[in-house]
């Protein structure tokens, strides 16, 4: 059996590749959002740490994990790094590359975590910011940028007040250029801010923030201690697990 560890494009991809191809596995989700939009056998929610994942490797007869998380989903990735050395079953990590291997004539600052992000933007005077880092980081940004307009775009709504002063934009992408200049041009944003996440669904902000002459600040990726085997596309991946 096969265990898809998912939660994005490339997950979901996979699945349905391995569907269309009659090849059984199991998708696992977080459960953070509803709609899993995906055939084949789902279940939801976390398995209880590492050991719970080791736990439902043996009794699913799991002989292959793919990881294919979002690149900044790093307690999933350690959790299966731990859990498939101690059931002795193979892992695969699926991470798209980053944006950082693409060319760029653009105002960049690239920064390891969310507290240096928020004060390289408070520093960097930028007035009208759009900030891009998902729910649970959303927060970590006030108070240094209380006193700037924020546009906090995220799929989920934080827990938790908003500063005055921000405004929240639900939406989930993949996102369009000409929608993402529209939000640069409406808004006045001068300074975006965003992690390395990769990937062509949620990039046409960099090329809109290029556009409009705005900051980009970019939080980098951890490094974790990974799996061996290392793909970058689904395609990848695919021919591995039909390979055996
Ligand atoms: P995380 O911090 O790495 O994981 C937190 C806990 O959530 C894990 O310890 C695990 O709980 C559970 N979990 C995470 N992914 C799971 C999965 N695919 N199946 C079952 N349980 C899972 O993860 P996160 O950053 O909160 O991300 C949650 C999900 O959203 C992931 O599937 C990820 O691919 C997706 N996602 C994340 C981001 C992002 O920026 N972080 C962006 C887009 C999508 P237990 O310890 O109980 O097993």
């Amino acid at each position: 059996m096969i265990l898809i560890l998912g939660g994005t494009f490339e997950g979901r991809t996979l699945a349905e590749a391995l569907d269309s191809r009659g090849v059984a596995f199991i998708l696992s989700l977080a459960g953070r959002t509803d709609d899993p939009l995906v055939a084949g056998r789902v279940r939801t929610g976390g398995f209880g740490g590492p050991e719970g994942l080791a736990a439902f490797l043996r009794a699913e007869h799991v002989g292959v994990v793919v990881d294919a998380t979002h690149p900044f989903a790093t307690t999933m990735s350690a959790n299966a790094v731990s859990a498939c050395r101690e059931a002795g079953v193979r892992l695969i990590r699926l991470e798209r590359p980053g944006w950082a291997d693409e060319p760029s004539a653009r105002e960049w600052h690239w920064v390891d975590d969310h507290a240096q992000a928020a004060s390289t933007v408070a520093s960097l005077g930028r007035r009208r910011i759009l900030l891009t880092v998902g729910r649970q980081h959303t927060l970590d940004y006030s108070p240094a940028l209380d006193d700037r307009f924020v546009l906090a775009r995220v799929a989920v709504p934080p827990e938790g007040e908003l500063p005055i002063g921000w405004r929240l934009l639900i939406s989930r992408g993949p996102f369009a250029l000409d929608d993402e200049r529209r939000i640069f041009a409406d808004e006045a944003i001068d300074c975006l801010v965003t992690k390395d996440s990769g990937g062509a669904h949620t990039s046409a902000k960099l090329t809109a923030a290029a556009e409009a002459g705005a900051a980009v600040v970019v939080v980098r990726r951890g490094v974790t201690d990974g799996p061996l085997e290392q793909v970058a596309s689904v395609e990848e991946a695919l021919s591995l697990l039909l390979a055996g």
